[in-house]
């Protein structure tokens, strides 16, 4: 008898594995042979007990399992994850991503084939996050072959969104191989320096998703004002600045952040063109908005609004509230350039939110163009749950 713990699929429900689909929910299960450990690799068979699937057990999730390989010679080992890494960072080099001193995201989970694992590269750093139990089982593979094939000085762990709630996982924070990284990394993207905190910043440290968004909105800032919301570090206000924008004014509630900010617009020479300020944008927008400030273009780049299906209605709500406020900043002929990164959000309903906004908010608006997640965030063809992040540039009359 097999020593492989065995997953059964109740008849008919392996459609969705048929179609590479890599997600296994505990309802289309029949019953789980063997005792697999949590992140255990298991063989997935439909009811008839034909192989489906190699895939990793999360017996505390919803999602049940977590398809590694379709192909049923393939085994689960330290060859399988090098050449699932080595596939995606070549993509990354063709792409013209790895150069010396930049930052990128190297691994994208599921759509990567690797579904759990977020890996990005901050010059001469990597740093992951192990978001499944069976990505959290793998991080000595992972970590292994990470070192192996992109000779990093140090690989950090930034294991702590709260997905892996749901996998049951505690957070966890702390170097994996190599040095530790330093307070901050100095990166360089966009033609501009970044200084990203691996340890303590958002996120990896960084909002890697927004990095073309922020270079293509900089082309459209020159000589302008502007109003960039939820800055985070700063991220369209400088790129902007560098690219020629007049001025900036940076709200985030994140003072930290803030001050980080105000270190890189120093790095990058555009302090001096900068306002910084610590506040909720809805207070401030608001309080802006009454006193009759108007910017050439207003970035919107909300944090996710929306985790769940059941979170959409009050999520829009949030987003046509924050979508009111930027339009009404804008100057007669100026630009609004709003984001949502809720994957639950799809472009149609953002659309119809911002029109929503327009509306109430009494500007005519067109869209001037559509935006979305960047190469190396890529959408899987059978994994359309990858894609989360759009935008609107809309013209506002
Ligand atoms: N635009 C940034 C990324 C923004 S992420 C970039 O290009 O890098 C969203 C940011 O919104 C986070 O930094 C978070 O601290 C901040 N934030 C969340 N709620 C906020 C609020 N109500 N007011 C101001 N900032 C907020």
């Amino acid at each position: 008898m097999s020593t492989v713990p065995r997953l059964i699929l109740k008849n008919g429900r392996e459609k969705s594995l048929l179609r590479k689909h890599p997600w296994i929910f505990s309802g289309a299960i029949e019953r789980v042979v063997g005792e697999p450990g949590v992140g255990e690799t298991l063989d997935v068979v439909d009811s008839a007990g034909q192989f489906l699937a190699r895939a990793a057990y999360s017996p505390s999730s919803q999602i049940r399992a977590r398809v590694w390989t379709f192909a049923s010679e393939e085994a689960v080992d330290s060859g399988f994850f090098r050449r699932r890494l080595e596939r995606a960072l070549d993509s990354r080099r063709r792409l013209g991503l790895l150069g010396a001193g930049g930052a990128c995201r190297l691994v994208f989970a599921e759509s990567d084939g690797l579904p759990g694992l977020i890996v990005d590269r901050y010059a001469d750093y990597v740093v992951c996050q192990f978001l499944s139990a069976g990505a959290d089982r793998a991080r000595d593979l992972v970590s292994d072959a990470l070192m192996e094939l992109c000779e990093p000085r140090g690989v950090f762990e930034r294991s702590e969104a709260s997905v892996r709630r749901k996998e049951g996982l505690a957070s966890q924070r702390g170097v994996l191989r190599g040095d530790a990284p330093p307070a901050e990394i100095e990166v360089r993207m966009g033609g501009t320096n970044w200084l990203v905190d691996v340890a303590n910043g958002q996120k990896t440290g960084a909002y890697l998703d927004q990095q073309r968004n922020r270079e293509r909105v900089a082309e459209l800032a020159h000589g302008a004002e502007v109003l960039d919301a939820f800055a985070y570090t700063g991220g369209f206000a400088i790129t902007a600045l560098a690219a020629g924008a007049a001025g900036a004014t940076l709200v985030e509630s994140s003072a930290e952040a803030l001050r980080t900010a105000e270190r890189e617009a120093e790095a990058n020479g555009v302090a001096g063109r900068c306002r910084f300020v610590a506040a909720s944008v809805f207070d401030e927008l608001r309080s802006q908005r009454d006193d009759g400030r108007r910017y050439d273009l207003v970035v919107l780049d909300p944090p996710k609004f929306v985790h769940s299906a059941e979170q959409v209605n009050a999520g829009s709500r949030g987003y046509k509230d924050v979508n009111m406020l930027g339009l009404a900043l804008v100057k007669p002929g100026g630009l609004l350039a709003t984001f949502s990164c809720s994957g639950h959000v799809d472009a149609p309903l953002f659309q119809k939110i911002v029109a929503g906004a327009a509306l109430d908010a009494g500007r005519d608006a067109q869209i001037i163009e559509r935006l979305s997640q960047p190469a190396d965030h890529p959408i899987a063809l059978e994994f359309p749950e990858a894609e989360y992040l759009k935008g609107l540039i809309l013209r506002v009359h």
